[in-house]
């Protein structure tokens, strides 16, 4: 029988661990909220008390948490992972993190006998809930061949791009091209509205032409001009994803003139309060200095 832990049963790890219980796995979760953990029994996964009582039961385990301090305190804490890892146990660290703090962790886990990966996921909950989430792994390649068979339950395309630390870093590159390109969406439709343009002969126009990207295709036609702004990803995670991203170029002190411009956008936006709507709304930020709204 397959078998595998989750610790964190928010927007994602919800559906992850519902998606696996629709395809056959034995789940056990953990997460701070009972609300959470409760839903998820009822789907049929077993709960637990802590993420050591978790990784007593399971041999691999996925964390996908809001940052890194909580990852930290998931895997080194009182009732953490470590307390209760067996020899054979892998960790599966999904969470969006920090590439040097990954590597960091894995030193630590192996000079205790353990194994971990990083494997951050992207495709929104849309894709957490059919099962087609991309999957990004640093690692050792044995561990990523152990577990891909279980990978492929939640995620279409998965790929070992490398060791400990290098699926959060692609995470976070990705995401601040996502973050740049919605930012330079939204200021070029406002713009286009201010001028008399109908948004979505734009977005006709657009998708069919160089513009085009995920935010055009997607993000604008269903969550933007049907104003529902709910893709299910926050605008304080994609700051975070931002940090992570400008701090790697500031490390490596690589120039980064564009998408540190639009990273004093989203950073604005989270300070104005808006740092718990969904990401989307970053466009309302752009309406608001143009005077429009981008409405189908
Ligand atoms: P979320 O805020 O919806 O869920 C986080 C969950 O973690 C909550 O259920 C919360 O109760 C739980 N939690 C917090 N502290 C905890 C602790 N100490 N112990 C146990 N549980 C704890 O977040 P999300 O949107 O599901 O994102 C999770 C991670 O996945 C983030 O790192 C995010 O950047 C990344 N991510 C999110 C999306 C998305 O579309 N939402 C897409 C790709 C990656």
């Amino acid at each position: 029988m397959r078998r595998i832990g989750i610790i964190g049963l928010g927007n994602m790890g919800g559906r992850i661990a519902k998606r696996f219980l629709e395809q056959g796995v034995e789940v056990g979760v953990y997460d701070l909220s009972i609300d959470a953990l409760e839903k998820l029994k009822a789907l049929g996964a077993e709960a637990t008390s802590s993420p050591a009582e978790l990784a007593e039961r399971y041999q691999y385990i996925i964390t996908i948490l809001p940052n890194v301090y909580i990852v930290k305190e998931t895997i080194l804490g009182d009732a953490g992972l470590m307390k209760g890892f067996r020899a054979d146990s892998l960790l599966i660290e999904m969470t969006s993190s920090v590439p040097s703090v990954t590597k960091e962790l894995s030193e630590i886990m192996k000079n205790r006998g353990f194994r971990m990966i990083d494997a951050p996921v992207s495709g929104g909950v849309k894709k957490a809930e059919n099962g087609s989430l991309s999957i990004m792994v640093g690692g050792e390649a044995d561990d990523f061949e152990e577990v891909k068979p279980l990978l492929d339950c939640i995620g279409q395309n998965v790929f070992h791009v490398g060791q400990a630390g290098a699926g959060h870093t692609i995470k976070a590159l990705n995401n601040m091209i996502s973050a740049t390109t919605l930012a330079a969406t939204g200021e070029a439709m406002a713009l286009g509205v201010k001028l008399g343009l109908d948004p979505n002969k734009m977005l006709d126009v657009i998708n069919s032409s160089t513009g085009k990207s995920f935010s055009s295709d997607y993000k604008f036609p269903d969550q933007i001009l049907t104003r529902k702004f709910e893709v299910g990803f926050t605008l304080d995670l994609m700051v975070k994803d931002l940090k992570i991203a400008m701090s790697m170029a500031e490390e490596e002190r690589v120039p980064m003139f564009i998408s540190s411009s639009a990273f004093q956008l989203w950073k604005h936006a989270s300070t104005q309060g808006g740092g718990n709507q969904d990401h989307t709304a970053i466009v309302k930020y752009i309406e608001e200095m143009v005077g429009v709204e981008i409405k189908g």
